[in-house]
């Protein structure tokens, strides 16, 4: 007998991707609304989401690497600005200026460079600036920036797109660097007063029209994450990940189940080995923590999670049987409480989605 059907199915519903990118951008007018893809498109495929965003109406892209920038330029057209967040590297300049990639310039050498590369092409190259106002990763530090503003000549040669920054903790409404971040990001716009203003990222857009100014860019919660924490999850699921149960066992007292013999049955009980483990981004951390759902019923995970495969506890399943899908990642067990689960956050089980899933991307209503 064959069984046509993939031992692991992803489906990314690019209906429901596109519906939260326009629940993001309703919620930041008159802000305009951004599409960050960095990461492969939070591990959904940079390429169709990209193109489903761009289809929408999104104009403006965030990535993490010039490397996704360049290929980003093959999934959206010559309207869109692709900014690079990295910033601009020693002898990319040209590549920048070819591909028409936006820089994010995070330090007193990438303007200069950058400026060069205008004055050396005879046309004012497009920029976006970047303030540190708490993160103490990239951008200008305070003092670089206080330094810019006395000798603001590198900037005369660039086109200014926008100022920007980068919230700490915006899922803590209550969190009060929120506000600080806020102050400090307010007096280096004043600075700018003709070049538009980005700051928030998905919750950030939940903390008032305050943080929206001129860009909102939303990353998780377009992709299905919750962007309020203990809070109803105001966006829709867009990753679901169903999983063959390869063999069912039956097992009693005394025996184990899985590496270093972890868990020992103390009843009769049902093992259900599905194709699915840490090769797959199923983090070993899951272990004895990680569940499953098959229809409604929540089945738990049984000892370790080993590489290739994971074990359910499939007892009081009664449809738990060879060839059954049940899903790790869904409507029912949500990106978050898988982190939740596997002591991490929505981000990384998501980028972390391996590639031998077969993946089936559900394209949006006309
Ligand atoms: C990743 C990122 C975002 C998106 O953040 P989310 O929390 O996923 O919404 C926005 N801005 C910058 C600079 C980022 O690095």
């Amino acid at each position: 007998m064959t069984d046509a059907r993939p031992a692991a199915l992803l489906t990314v519903d690019l209906d429901a991707l596109v519906s939260n990118w326009r629940a993001m951008a309703a919620r930041a007018r008159p802000a305009a609304c951004a599409g960050v893809v960095k990461g492969d498109g939070y591990g959904l495929g940079a390429g169709p989401v990209s193109r489903a965003l761009y289809r929408a109406g999104c104009r403006h892209f965030f990535v993490a690497r010039l490397s996704e920038g360049i290929e980003l330029r093959d999934f959206v057209g010559e309207d869109a600005s692709v900014c690079v967040l990295d910033g601009l590297g020693a002898g990319e300049a040209e590549t920048f200026r070819r591909r028409d990639l936006t820089p994010s310039l995070n330090d007193p050498g990438q303007i200069a460079m950058w400026a060069a590369a205008a004055r050396a092409a005879g046309e004012r190259l497009k920029a976006n600036l970047h303030f540190d106002t708490g993160m103490s990763r990239l951008g200008l530090t305070p003092g670089e920036a206080e330094a810019l503003l006395t000798d603001p000549a590198p900037l005369t040669a660039l086109d200014l797109r926008y100022v920007m920054s980068h919230l700490v903790s915006s899922e803590e409404p209550d969190n009060p660097i929120n506000a600080a971040q806020l102050a400090l990001f307010h007096r280096f716009r004043a600075e700018f007063p003709g070049v538009k203003a980005s700051f928030a990222n998905s919750s950030g857009v939940f903390l008032g029209a305050d943080y929206h100014y001129d860009l909102v860019r939303p990353g998780c919660a377009v992709y299905g994450i919750n962007p309020t924490p203990g809070r109803d999850n105001p966006v829709r699921t867009v990753a679901t990940l169903e999983v063959r149960i390869l063999q069912v066992r039956e097992i009693d007292h005394p025996q184990t189940v899985g590496y270093g013999a972890t868990w020992q049955a103390t009843r009769p009980t049902k093992v259900a080995t599905i194709a699915c483990g840490y090769a797959d981004g199923w983090l070993r951390s899951l272990s004895g923590r990680g569940a499953a759902f098959i229809g409604d019923r929540q089945v738990p995970f049984l000892g370790r999670v080993s590489m290739d495969l994971i074990t359910l506890d499939v007892t009081d399943a009664p449809g738990a049987v060879p060839g059954t899908m049940v899903e790790l990642l869904g409507p029912r067990m949500t990106v978050d409480e898988v982190a939740d689960r596997a002591g991490t956050n929505g981000y990384e089980v998501l980028t972390r989605l391996g590639r031998r899933f077969a993946r089936a991307y559900r394209e949006p209503a006309a």
